[in-house]
């Protein structure tokens, strides 16, 4: 294959792209200008009813509109952000077609090899196999897309595809910590990979790629290594990741959510071994919430307890001294002693 004809044609799209990506940029701070000064019109009109509101001592009218100056200046700080971020920074001159193709050469060397799909307009390269912190990921194609090129602003223009896929056990379009659904999450290369684009910088911007792809940024993964084939919910063996897992402190073990439950006394999770339901309330509980009645010792928990009684228990008790007291009234009145099996309706109360 000839390829300084074929290199020379791929320059040329780009070339095409990046002019149109040029043409973008102005439209993108365009746009915000027009937003501001639509805000800034927004504003004026809220001020205004602000005053009126005040001159009549409308203090809920005056409430009512703070909302509205607030989420304003929101806007209006939003719209300027972004046109400073396009007007401070210098319009990059376009590359010549000989940059390109000695980008493309480079590339080439660097990669031991591109890519370029003309029917879908896209140019890749393959990175080798990755491994990070002992888990093979596999090699990724780096598929740079031609026709979003000039949409950079608006679009992602770049895939990153697995090519011999470990995706995580939990989620299959996550193929890597960084990269999910074949896109990469370019943590603090954002600015420079933005930029590489512009200036037509291709090694630069598929070294940075990979170079992402081959670091580990535990603070910030989709999914972290340490969770990659999952975590086995300890009764059932289901795989669980990070937000459906539950971990019981009592046991020191991880449950999936059908296996762990919460305590209705102290909300602490906990899982079905770890706890149990109050044979009173019917509520689940957990052990240390749990406590047993001093006269029967059915387990119950610490709410439904009075005196250290279960409410069974309690009432008897009541009933005992409730008797005891008849008792001792009847025999004050009688001078005999009241027949301990004597039943309530033969006791006449003292009040
Ligand atoms: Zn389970
Ligand atoms: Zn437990
Ligand atoms: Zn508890
Ligand atoms: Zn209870
Ligand atoms: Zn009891």
């Amino acid at each position: 294959m000839n390829h300084n004809k074929e290199f020379v044609k791929i320059a040329n799209t780009i070339q095409d792209a990046l002019m149109k990506l040029q043409n973008n940029r102005w439209l993108e701070i365009l746009n915000s200008l027009v937003g501001f000064s639509g805000q800034l019109k927004n504003l004026a009109s809220q001020s205004k009813k602000l005053g009126i509101s005040l001159t009549h001592s409308w203090f809920f009218a005056a409430k009512r509109c703070r909302t509205g100056i607030s989420r304003s200046l929101d806007d209006i700080q939003y719209s300027m952000q972004k046109a400073k971020q396009f007007i401070n920074v210098k319009v990059p001159e376009l590359p010549r077609l000989s940059v390109l193709i000695d980008e493309l050469q480079g590339l080439q060397l660097e990669f031991g090899g591109i890519d370029f799909n003309q029917k879908e307009n896209t140019l890749s390269v393959v990175t080798e196999p990755i491994t990070l912190e002992d888990v093979y990921l596999g090699p990724f194609r780096i598929q740079l897309n031609l026709s979003k090129l000039s949409e950079l602003y608006k679009n992602c223009a770049y895939y990153v595809i697995a090519l011999n896929p470990n995706p995580a056990a939990t989620d299959e379009t996550v193929t890597h910590p960084h990269v999910s659904s074949e896109r990469l999450c370019e943590g603090d290369g954002t600015v420079t990979i933005r930029t590489s684009l512009e200036q037509g910088r291709l090694c630069d911007f598929f070294t940075i790629v990979k170079s992402i792809l081959n670091t580990y940024s535990p603070d910030s993964p989709y999914i972290a290594l340490s969770e990659w084939e999952g975590i086995a919910c300890y009764d059932c063996g289901y795989i669980c990741n990070s937000e459906n897992r539950y971990y019981c402190s009592f046991c020191d073990r991880d449950y999936c959510e059908e296996c762990s439950s919460y305590c209705h006394q102290c909300d602490e999770t906990v899982c079905l071994g770890c706890g149990g339901q109050c044979p009173q309330c019917e509520e689940f509980i957990c052990s240390h919430c749990m406590s047993t009645c001093f006269e029967c010792e059915e387990s119950c928990c610490k709410s439904c307890l009075e005196e250290d009684l279960c409410p069974n228990c309690k009432i008897e008790m009541e009933n005992e001294n409730e008797d005891q007291r008849c008792n001792i009234t009847e025999t004050e009145q009688t001078g005999k002693p009241g027949q301990p099996e004597s039943g309530n309706t033969e006791v006449k109360l003292a009040s």
